[in-house]
């Protein structure tokens, strides 16, 4: 069958609570752009094109956080929507650096930002996409990776499971030859404890990893804790070092006091 004959799997990218750099990886895939094009119909895309195509699709890209009451409507109609649903970065897989809202009171934040707070409608907090709806992979990152998103697409089209390491930065650091910041310079650095993904990229410029990939599987939390108390970090210190992009990711959450 040609190409132009055979039907091509239906591609949709979706945006919730988010800054969009996630969906601007996928566009960020220059060389690779066109051959997705060939394999895929990029059927809704709005942030790369105003021509949208009916669903149902095959795979959907969900970027963002539920923040809304609507929001948290149209998703169910997405998944309803898809036959396979992934999840790409921090905020659609763990509340995102938005999540802060979850430790505080939202109504005393919409009133110091907001000339007119009567007009905002949210909800008290920014939660994963997966606390909605099932969700089929999800891929970390703030930003995601490239490589990793046209490897998870990939494997999602042909029905087989995605090579995504599942260790921490620290195996990344180690295959790069990199010096440990934290051994070497004391420097506090989350990455034990954080997912592979990056190649490391913080440490290999000397400075600690800040977790913008999100928890490994089963991260020691307690164990680093400990050794940034030794190193002479308070518990206030280490509760800023862990809130930030996955603030409400349960190990990282409240993890200054966790010990
Ligand atoms: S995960 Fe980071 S880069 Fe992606 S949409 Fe959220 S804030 Fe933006
Ligand atoms: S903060 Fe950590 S996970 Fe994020 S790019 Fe730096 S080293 Fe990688």
């Amino acid at each position: 069958m040609s190409p132009a004959t055979r039907r091509r799997p239906k591609l949709a990218v979706w945006k919730f609570a988010s800054c969009d750099g996630c969906q601007l990886s996928l566009l960020d895939c220059e060389d690779e752009l066109l051959a997705l094009a060939g394999e895929v119909e990029i059927a809704y895309f709005p942030e790369a094109s105003s021509a949208t195509v009916r669903g149902p699709y095959d795979l959907s890209l969900v970027e963002g956080s539920i923040t809304t009451a609507e929001d948290r409507e149209r998703i169910v109609r997405v998944r309803s929507a898809s036959r396979r649903l992934v999840t790409i970065g921090a905020c659609a897989t763990a509340g995102g650096i938005q999540a802060l809202r979850n430790f505080a009171d939202v109504g005393e934040f919409v009133s110091l930002v907001y000339a007119q707070p009567q007009y905002i409608e949210t909800l008290a907090t920014s939660t994963p996409i997966s606390a909605h709806v099932s969700v089929d992979f999800e891929l970390h990152g703030c930003p995601i990776d490239k490589r990793q998103l046209l490897e998870v697409i990939g494997a999602q089209l042909a029905g087989r499971r995605p090579q995504i390491a599942t260790t921490s930065v620290c195996m990344e650091c180690k295959r790069r030859g990199n010096v440990c910041v934290m051994v070497a310079h004391g420097t506090a650095c989350l990455g034990p404890v954080t997912h592979a993904g990056c190649g490391a990229i913080c440490p290999s410029f000397d400075r600690g990893c800040y977790g913008c990939f999100g928890p490994m599987e089963t991260p020691n939390v307690v164990a680093l804790t400990r050794r940034l108390l030794e190193q002479g970090a308070g518990e206030t210190a280490i509760d800023r070092v862990f809130h930030t992009f996955h603030a409400a990711a349960e190990p990282f959450a409240g993890a200054g006091s966790k010990r």
